[in-house]
């Protein structure tokens, strides 16, 4: 008989106490291999003083035992709080989030009867690293920051995630016909990580078609793998188009440890009321389950599950005449999945999940050491300047002057368009202004491959400051084994 795993539970605010008893019961009587050590989070915390909203102690329970089942919490509004969820990701290296979108037709209503959408995003990086600036009265930025091993992981996760669930294909979506470098990167690394699982589809779709098709045609799609930003706007399109938003649950990855949630908030409008489906967390457990190869158990739970649903056995959130035969409460629905355990849906897909290994790795002390790095030469400067002036032609005459023997003043642009040399008059101007500088040999051909120092950057700063110029950030121009790593401006 194989070992129970240890696993932390948090019961959360508002309805969170209801539906966690419901699914643990469900769970327990399911025979989940599972032990569970509980810790307090949320609102009383918070309330407590703690702006993180998650005390000291609870982080060894979480590292120790590496699954976490959550209930929603309720984020206090104002007063500095922050987001746990963004906390517990962030902290504990959480990489992917995996949301399924499915819908449950006659039973839920829907347009889209066949749709069944894993959606893989990446949890980290791209916009939500959160690095601001505003860095003219005018203009502000968001930096967006994709990195290989980031992208990697999360692509080998989403065709090991399509692998182990007998999944068909895998859409990645990106922006890389304007983003070339970030964007363009992990389309490049979707091809050379899709290389190694021959048995799947691959394609790439721009996101912004991708999008439209998703929500026209969503029986198009299976697993689909994204950065940050546009997974989040997607997997919101896909939950919300299947109708049944408020009954999925979602998993966040990482190496080491992993979260699984109900998609929904903590509803305090219904708590204490005994009224709360409790799906959304369930079947977030029936996730966590899959996860740590309890595939018996999770089908058993889901099959009961959607025989339940099949059998109009409905809390009032999803009551409807036309297919519903009993509303019922919290416990009520729980104690007809329970009677249901060992069924199967007989309109729906039966599901089934493997069985294998707990994959559970602890944290690695040391790092593997790096692959070789590829020849980084610096061959250039960005100068971002906060300047008001008449106009570009002006700014560009008088920056000039301030080129050196090693870097020379090549081009400006407003907003990524050239306005120096040779700007049209329709360009709009903000007070933001990006100043290329490079070597005279690389702008004139005769020396295309010159490099620069990084004491010749700081010489130019210094007749660019004496100048008057409010300089506010520079950007080096590198290439990596003579592969430029940067965007050339429009019209360059
Ligand atoms: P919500 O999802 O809690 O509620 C939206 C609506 O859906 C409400 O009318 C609610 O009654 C209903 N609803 C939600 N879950 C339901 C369920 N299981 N059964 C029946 N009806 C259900 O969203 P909200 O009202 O915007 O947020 C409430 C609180 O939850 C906020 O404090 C928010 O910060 C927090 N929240 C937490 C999480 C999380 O912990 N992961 C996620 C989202 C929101």
């Amino acid at each position: 008989m194989p070992q129970n795993t240890r696993i932390t539970v948090a019961h959360g605010d508002g309805i969170g106490p209801e539906i966690m008893g419901a699914t643990l019961r469900v769970l327990e009587a399911a025979d989940a291999r599972l032990s569970y050590d509980t810790i307090e989070i949320g609102k009383k915390v918070y309330e407590s003083g703690n702006t993180a909203g998650i005390p000291d102690a609870a982080w060894d329970t979480l590292r120790e035992n590496r699954i976490f089942l959550k209930a929603p919490i309720t984020t206090p509004q104002g007063g500095g709080y922050k987001s746990l969820n963004v906390t517990i990701r962030k902290t504990l290296s959480l990489y992917a989030n995996v949301r399924r979108s499915v819908s449950y037709h006659p039973m839920v209503k829907t347009h889209h009867p066949k749709m069944d959408v894993v959606i893989v995003r990446e949890n980290e990086e791209d916009l939500y690293a959160g690095i601001e600036h505003r860095q003219t009265e005018e203009v502000l930025q968001c930096l967006k920051l994709i990195s290989k091993p980031g992208s990697q992981r999360l692509i080998r996760y989403a065709f090991e995630y399509a692998q182990r669930h007998g999944r068909k294909s895998v859409t990645c979506m990106v922006k890389d016909n304007i983003m070339k470098l970030t964007d363009g990167m992990f389309h490049k690394i979707f091809g050379q990580v899709g290389r190694e699982y021959p048995n799947i589809a691959k394609r790439v779709v721009i996101v912004d078609i991708g999008a439209a098709r998703l929500a026209q045609r969503p029986e198009d799609f299976d697993v689909v793998v994204m950065p940050n930003l546009y997974g989040d706007i997607l997997s919101d399109i896909a939950a919300e188009i299947t109708g049944s938003v408020g009954l999925g649950g979602s998993a966040n990855i990482g190496e080491y440890c992993s979260m699984f949630e109900a998609i929904h908030g903590s509803a305090p409008d219904i708590a204490g009321q005994g009224i709360a489906n409790p799906s959304g967390l369930l079947l977030a457990s029936v996730m966590m389950l899959a996860h740590l190869g309890q595939g018996d158990v999770a089908a058993r739970i889901h099959n009961a599950w959607l025989r339940t649903l099949e059998d109009g056995v409905h809390t009032g959130d999803i009551f409807r005449h036309e297919t519903s035969s009993v509303r019922v409460g919290t416990d009520g629905f729980t104690d007809a999945v329970i009677a249901r355990l060992g069924e199967y849906p007989r309109k729906l897909d039966v599901v089934t999940y493997p069985v294998f290994e707990s994959p559970l790795r602890k944290p690695v002390e040391r790092r593997m050491p790096p692959p070789p790095r590829k020849e980084k030469k610096l061959v250039g400067v960005d100068v971002f300047l906060d300047w008001r002036g008449p106009d570009p032609d002006t700014l560009g005459s008088k920056l000039a002057e301030c080129g050196t023997d090693a870097l020379q003043l090549v081009m400006i642009t407003n907003r990524g368009v050239k306005v120096w040399p040779g700007g049209v008059p329709e360009t709009f101007c903000t007070d933001h202004w990006r100043c290329r500088f490079q070597p005279p040999g690389a702008i004139d051909g005769t020396d295309p491959d010159a490099t620069i120092s990084h004491g010749d950057v700081l010489a130019l700063l210094q007749r660019v400051h004496e100048a008057g110029f409010d300089f506010i950030k520079t950007e080096h121009l590198c290439t990596f084994n003579g592969i430029k790593g940067y965007s050339l401006g429009q019209g360059q």
